[in-house]
């Protein structure tokens, strides 16, 4: 049966004009299982003015309260967060052991948020001149808008809106069109926790939603994650019109395995950061660097553990499920073709996978490709599948050069027993979030996610002290109170005495 993927404004469900819907798959089955509604202007414009109104009333909202509803907000989820996990694999394909994870990792962002009391505190400088105080607050921007992409439906929405809410704004959040149903799901369980009305929005769209978010005077702030393309046209838009963007991109995660590593730790962390989520994470490791000697046992190491994968129904007990839409998985099935085209060799092949699956799903199976050179398209492109390219290279300096000359920037690993080599490798590489002999080095929500280069355009990262900052503007205020000494006239600059 399809079910009705609406807008959610006011603490309500929301059809807006419905004129145009998109369909939204199971891609376990390719079955069509519910059709979202795309907004057209008038309807974001109603979604967005439903924020505006809300936001007075909850800036002036007690820390006390505001941090009691975020509280509440993570009682529910801690609780029910297996319905979400499973709505998460039947929209977009990852196994319920790893949507499970993504939603606790969108947890412990709630559970930072819960401390805003403390995170909100300002500074105070009594007598900074003659009997005058000076002081900083850290206050809300207003609506904020949120866009999210189809890999992380709950945890990458998490990443900001706890946050956000926590401080004293309102949301307005743009999921993807092709897993929407998660949003949904989590405003319903704001609204339980005690969340005011128009303080969380979701508005379901495409293009048109977007660009009324970047350009509607409401907004005050966009945060996005989503390709590189796309990230770059949201910060180019959304601060041309006025706004505090951070727009995080693509990816082209390396990990370096160097000749003195543990093999059988480093094979692991391969299988497990190349294959996970079938390939579609932002930090998956997708380019294995094998120095020196090091690359034909690896290889076989990978290969071996590879071919054990299940791949099959994310809702089954399967280890790996298939990509997010037929379209989706054509276009990294072509990037092996293009592999090999070039010379590349294929050691497991996923496009001879017998998943345990829907005839009709979206299945490709993990794919080992060796010898591949920086040249090819296998090697240049974010593929965003399950596919680990080996790239072979003579020393640590060759390693460190191909990733520094990547234009992506955003996770990267290194696999080795010698402790100078890590730290060297944590200084001079040019990647915002760096492993050691971790492979999927996703900082916790008290630090601050977010890569370098193309993979982020804007100066804050997400969550952690730097999601705070994003989130709320300082004001300094300088306070005298009268008493019979103040003073009387002076036209000068002021000056401390
Ligand atoms: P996408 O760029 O296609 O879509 C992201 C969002 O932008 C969606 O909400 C979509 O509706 C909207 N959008 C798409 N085309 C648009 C257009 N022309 N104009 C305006 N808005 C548009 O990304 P995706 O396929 O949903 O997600 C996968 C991508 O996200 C990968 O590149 C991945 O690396 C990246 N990603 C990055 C991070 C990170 O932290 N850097 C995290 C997760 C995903």
């Amino acid at each position: 049966m399809s079910t009705s993927i609406t807008h959610w404004v006011n603490n309500t469900t929301f059809s807006g004009s419905n004129e145009t819907t998109q369909p939204v798959t199971n891609p376990a089955t390719g079955e069509i299982t519910g059709e979202v509604t795309l907004a057209t202007v008038e309807d974001a414009r109603v979604v967005i003015d439903a924020a505006a109104a809300a936001f007075p009333a909850w800036r002036d909202t007690s820390l006390a309260k505001r941090s009691a509803v975020l509280f509440n907000f993570r009682e529910l989820l801690n609780a029910r967060k297996g319905e979400l996990a499973e709505i998460i694999t039947s929209e977009h394909g990852k196994v319920v052991s790893d949507a499970l994870g993504e939603v606790s990792r969108g947890q412990e962002v709630v559970e930072f948020a819960c401390g805003i009391p403390h995170l909100l505190k300002g500074g105070f400088t009594e007598n900074a001149s003659t009997k005058v105080d000076v002081y900083s607050i850290r206050q809300p921007l207003g609506p904020v808008g949120i866009i999210s992409p189809f890999n992380f439906p709950a945890m990458v929405p998490m990443w900001f809106f706890p946050i956000a809410i926590a401080a004293g704004n309102t949301v307005v959040l743009k999921p993807s069109e092709k897993d929407p149903s998660a949003s949904i799901w989590m405003a319903e369980l704001w609204a339980e926790a005690g969340l005011p009305p128009g303080v969380f929005n979701v508005l379901q769209g495409d293009k048109t939603a977007v660009d009324e978010i970047l350009t509607n005077k409401a907004i005050k702030s966009v945060s996005f994650v989503g390709s590189t393309p796309i990230a770059q046209y949201v910060y180019a838009t959304g601060t041309a019109a006025g706004k505090r963007v951070q727009a995080l991109g693509g990816a082209k995660n390396h990990a370096v395995v160097l000749p003195d590593a543990d093999l059988d730790l480093a094979a692991d962390a391969m299988v497990n950061a190349g294959f996970g989520s079938a390939g579609e994470r932002c930090m998956a490791i997708s380019a294995c660097v094998a120095v020196g000697p090091v690359a034909d046992d690896l290889v076989a190491k990978i290969a071996e553990r590879a071919r054990t994968i299940r791949t099959g129904d994310g809702a089954k007990n399967s280890d790996m499920g298939p990509l997010v839409t037929k379209a989706h998985r054509d276009k990294v099935a072509s990037y092996i073709d293009a592999g090999e085209a070039d010379g590349a060799k294929i050691i497991v092949d996923g496009r001879e996978v017998t998943p345990d699956g829907g005839a009709d799903g979206f299945w490709l199976g993990p794919t080992l490709i060796d010898h591949v050179t920086p040249e090819m398209s296998v090697y240049t492109d974010e593929i965003f599948g399950p596919v680990l390219s080996v790239v072979r290279v003579e020393s640590y300096d060759d390693a460190l050069q191909l990733i520094n000359d990547n234009p992506y920037g955003n996770g990267t690993a290194i696999f080795t027993n010698d402790g100078g080599a890590a730290r060297r490798f944590q200084n001079e590489v040019e990647v915002g979030m760096v492993g050691i002999n971790v492979p999927i080095p996703v900082p916790m929500a008290y630090y601050s996610f977010g890569g370098w280069k193309a993979s982020l355009f804007g100066d804050t990262h997400a969550h952690g002290m730097d999601g705070v900052q994003f989130f709320t503007r300082g004001k300094a205020i300088t306070s005298r109170w009268l008493d019979p000494s103040h003073g009387g006239l002076e036209l000068g600059f002021p000056q401390n005495k």
